[in-house]
């Protein structure tokens, strides 16, 4: 079984048990106006696929990530009560399933697909989870057309869009979306909101890049800034400043264990991240982060970076 899959796997297993224990909720996606012509869609009632954003307008629809096929139907029922108009451009924030999944439906109903070229990289080199959940080759259709190394720009629907890279963070492709005209920012999964994050280490993501990409994104924010995380609800600064301040203290007081010498078995019995408990969640509970600390502490002194 492939690394996404598991991931993914994992992911839908965590919130179908919490939705089967709610009575099966109806899933749908949310749709919360940030700016005009400016949209956040979060979904409810169960695991949809990560935030997407959605800018409407005289110039056309620009869509920040097309969530996975499972929540496709009730994604395009959301996005049609915002536009009956198809999508121009897409930009997917990076390659995980949960935020690219629908791709190739979006390309060929005649959607740019606009990426980091690391992103574009991985879905040829990965591939993507085909209907029958194996992975195979990345379909043409779903790949970005167009791709950027540190940065581009839109300029529609009256929103300046600024696209930028967050090196080596949640992935080596990530890219965030500053509209900086109406102070909103869309992080993708360089921000998980009130919840730990997922770092994906194979896909060339690192802890201190993690961290560093959040600082980067806390310089160009203020108190009024909408912050659109990959997951968990809208964001303001005061929240990115706390996921900063869990992460610094996680790497630390990790770091000191591992400079101490102990194995991950040594620190896990530990627990020496139980005063985050209520930042777990069903992908990631705190002994997952607990390990994902632990090996970002280790990659990163092997990467000299320590
Ligand atoms: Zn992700």
């Amino acid at each position: 079984m492939s690394f996404y899959r598991l991931i993914l796997l994992s992911i839908i297993l965590s919130f179908s048990v919490s939705a089967k224990e709610s009575k099966e909720v109806a899933m749908s996606w949310d749709a919360i106006k940030v700016a005009d012509n400016l949209y956040m869609l979060i979904g409810v009632g169960g695991f949809t696929g990560g935030n997407l954003a959605i800018s409407v307008g005289y110039d056309g629809v620009v869509l920040i990530d097309d969530a996975m096929p499972s929540t496709l139907d009730i994604m395009n029922k959301a996005l049609k009560e915002i536009t009956p108009n198809s999508i121009d451009f897409l930009i997917n924030t990076h390659v995980h399933g949960d935020h690219t999944g629908n791709n190739e439906v979006m390309g060929k109903k005649g959607a740019w697909i606009v990426a980091q070229q690391n992103m574009r990289r991985h879905l040829l080199s990965k591939g993507v989870q085909g209907a029958d959940g194996k992975m195979m080759d990345a379909p043409k259709k779903s790949l970005p057309v167009v791709t950027f190394s540190q940065s581009m720009d839109f300029h529609l629907n009256g929103l300046d869009a600024h696209v930028f890279h967050l090196p080596h963070a949640h992935t080596d492709g990530d890219a965030a979306v500053h509209f900086t005209n109406v102070n909103v920012i869309h992080m993708g999964d360089t921000l998980f909101n009130k919840i730990f994050p997922f770092i994906d280490f194979g896909s060339g993501g690192s802890l201190d890049g993690y961290i560093e990409a959040q600082k980067t994104v806390l310089g160009l924010v203020d108190e009024n800034t909408k912050i659109i995380p990959g997951h968990g609800v809208l964001a303001n600064k005061k929240d990115l400043e706390n996921s900063i301040a869990m992460l610094e203290d996680a790497r630390a007081i990790i770091g000191k264990l591992v400079d101490e010498g102990k194995t991950q078995e040594e620190v896990l019995k530990l627990n020496p991240l139980a005063k985050y408990d209520a930042w777990s969640w069903g992908f990631i509970t705190t002994e997952k982060m607990t390990k994902q600390i632990y090996k970002g502490v280790i990659l990163n002194g092997d990467l000299g970076n320590k």
